[in-house]
């Protein structure tokens, strides 16, 4: 039988070398992450927890998605269930947004497109949630589905954001009679914000006083 000891994990990130540690990640990649962490946006200089470029003021994340590593960490986060990473993530964003997981009465998260939760076998952004919910003791709730299954990455930001309102709805079986403080709300990568904006409205609009929307990477 196999134990950890005679086969030790391989990397999340490089998929190579091994982990000699309690991250899922080899130093080298740990130090690639590091620079990832305290890269600078582009237009107002400052470190990802404190810009507000964009008036995506609220919104809560951890780095920049740009570069190989950027892309890599969220690659391996879509494509392969693995709760080191979620946890590892989880934690990323918790610290770096510097927001107390404590003041929240509820985790919800944007669900992913029908089709890839086929095609991988899980939801990335439900993975996130359970962690958050798992290290921080804050309530898992499934509030959101998805109505259409169209992508919209050829579309403009106002179109985005019309199309997003109505892809999505509070699901038929959940309880709108419960009413929430504040909710955090889960996405892995926010582009033009249309995507998590509409599902925090609908949030708000239904069963939370406030929704506090937290993605792991903004595009730069
Ligand atoms: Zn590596
Ligand atoms: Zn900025």
């Amino acid at each position: 039988m196999k134990t950890d000891i005679f086969s030790p994990l391989n990397c999340a990130l490089c998929k190579y070398n091994i982990c000699y540690n309690e991250l899922p990640f080899c130093a080298e990649c740990i130090g690639e992450l590091q620079r990832l962490l305290i890269s600078p946006c582009r237009k107002c200089g400052k470190l990802p927890s404190l810009c507000e470029c964009g008036g995506n003021s609220g919104l809560r994340f951890a780095f920049f998605y740009k570069g190989r590593t950027a892309q890599k960490l969220i690659y391996a986060h879509k494509t392969k269930a693995d709760s080191r990473v979620a946890d590892f993530l989880a934690e990323l964003v918790v610290r770096s947004s510097g927001i107390n997981p404590k003041s929240y009465d509820a985790v919800a998260f944007v669900p992913r497109l029908r089709r890839n939760k086929r095609r991988y076998g899980y939801d990335q952004s439900e993975l996130l949630a359970k962690s958050l919910s798992r290290l921080y003791g804050i309530e898992l709730i499934y509030p959101l589905e998805r109505v259409g299954g169209s992508e919209q990455k050829l579309l403009g930001r106002a179109e985005r954001y019309k199309n997003m309102k109505n892809r999505f709805k509070i699901r038929e079986d959940f309880d709108t009679e419960v009413k929430y403080n504040k909710i955090l709300l889960v996405d892995d990568v926010c582009t033009t914000g249309a995507t998590i904006t509409a599902c925090a409205d609908i949030l708000r609009g239904n069963i939370a006083r406030g929704v506090v929307p937290f993605v792991i990477a903004k595009t730069d």
